[in-house]
């Protein structure tokens, strides 16, 4: 039997230097820095990592013009506009933290052209794709430049440690959805697929093990080499059902980004799975269990995140106000057709924190 039969695709692969290792936030920053040229670079790190930040650039603090840490959840463009305002003279961006850090440095690589480079503190992934959000008025625009694509990562496992738990899981689902979406993503191909499922198997290894002991550094390891191959087959694939209403929500509602993803994932997945039985066998296999969608359902459960929209403030008649928002924007190849009446009862069960095929959610 051939896998897939019939095979055509189209598939770009994308530029960019990753160096990944223990250690490598201190031995290896430096010499990447020089290999961009960066004489005078413009630190981004949030309030939270200002401090490591600066004990990782202190090798270097003379190079550093200009530290912003004015980092703010989905980008809201006032602050991007101060970040812009800080790289003035500079002629790289280096950005230390989460996804809301790496955002703001492409913020600033958007208007300006500066190349970043990128050392992330969490599994958002956002370091290895072109993708940009801003977000004004509760509205978040997101677009595809290759500017803000960083020329370099540095992925060091030790930063990792001490991401709590419960932020370890959510961020931990949120690659988990990059790749289990890139399998029915609109530019998906053998490729993307290929490096979603070997990052779904490093995070199905990761999340249990860091939850239970979270200085396993093996774990760590798995995990952020999940998270890379999950933001390098979302570059590659693309967004589809699962990231086009996590994008409304979030913009809309301010919501927390990885656990809005790691509550959603698991009915946009019973959602298609039938409809894309292909997809399921290799997210099943990679997963380890025959159905993905309970197993990332009852792993979010044991791993103590929110099961529920709710559980993150939103209201019940939030839910009407973004429907049209989402049909607006799902992929028409999306492998289930998506109706109104469907989404209200993807977009309920999310809310409520219903198991995903339906059942009583017992915790
Ligand atoms: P985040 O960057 O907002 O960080 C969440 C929290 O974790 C913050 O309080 C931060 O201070 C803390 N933190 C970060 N690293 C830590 C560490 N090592 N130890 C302890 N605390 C730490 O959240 P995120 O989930 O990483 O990123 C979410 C943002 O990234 C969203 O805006 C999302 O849209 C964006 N994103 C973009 C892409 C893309 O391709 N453009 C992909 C994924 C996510």
């Amino acid at each position: 039997m051939t896998l897939l039969p019939n095979t055509a695709f189209t598939h770009t692969a994308l530029p960019g230097r990753v160096v990944f290792g223990r250690g490598t936030a201190r031995t290896a920053l430096a010499a990447e820095l020089d290999a961009l040229q960066a004489r005078r670079i413009l630190l981004i790190a949030g309030p939270a990592e200002a401090a490591l930040a600066r004990e990782l650039c202190a090798p270097f603090a003379d190079r550093i013009a200009a530290t912003f840490t004015e980092v703010r959840p989905h980008v809201p463009l006032e602050a991007a506009e101060r970040a812009r305002q800080a790289a003035a003279g500079a002629d790289a961006v280096l950005s230390i933290g989460g996804g809301s850090t790496t955002g703001t440095a492409k913020a600033v690589a958007l208007t300006t052209g500066l190349p970043i480079a990128a050392v992330p503190t969490t599994y958002a992934g956002s370091e290895v794709t072109p993708v940009w959000g801003l977000t004004q008025d509760g509205r978040k625009t997101t677009g595809t430049d290759p500017r803000v694509l960083p020329r370099t990562v540095v992925y060091d496992p030790d930063l990792t440690l001490t991401l709590p738990v419960p932020l370890s899981a959510a961020s931990g689902l949120n690659a988990m959805a990059h790749c289990v979406e890139a399998f029915w993503a609109p530019h998906r191909s053998p490729v993307s697929s290929a490096v979603a499922a070997e990052g779904i198997r490093a995070l199905a290894a990761g999340l249990p093990a860091v939850a239970t002991d979270p200085t396993d550094l093996a774990a760590r390891t798995d995990l952020l080499l999940g998270a890379y191959l999950a933001g390098t087959a979302f570059a590659a694939a693309g967004s589809g059902l699962h990231h086009k209403i996590c994008h409304v929500l979030g913009g809309a509602f301010d919501l927390p980004h990885a656990e809005t993803h790691a509550i959603v994932l698991p009915h946009v997945l019973a959602f298609n799975a039938p409809a894309a039985p292909d997809a399921l066998a290799r997210i099943s296999i990679a997963y380890g269990r025959p159905d993905p969608a309970a197993g990332l359902h009852d792993l979010g459960l044991r791993l103590g995140l929110p099961t529920g929209l709710r559980e993150l403030g939103l209201r019940e008649d939030d839910l009407d106000t973004v429907l049209d928002g989402i049909l607006a924007v799902v992929p028409s190849d999306n492998p289930r057709p998506v109706t109104a009446a469907g989404l209200r009862t993807l977009l309920h069960a999310a809310w409520a924190g219903a198991h995903p095929h339906g059942e009583e959610t017992t915790s």
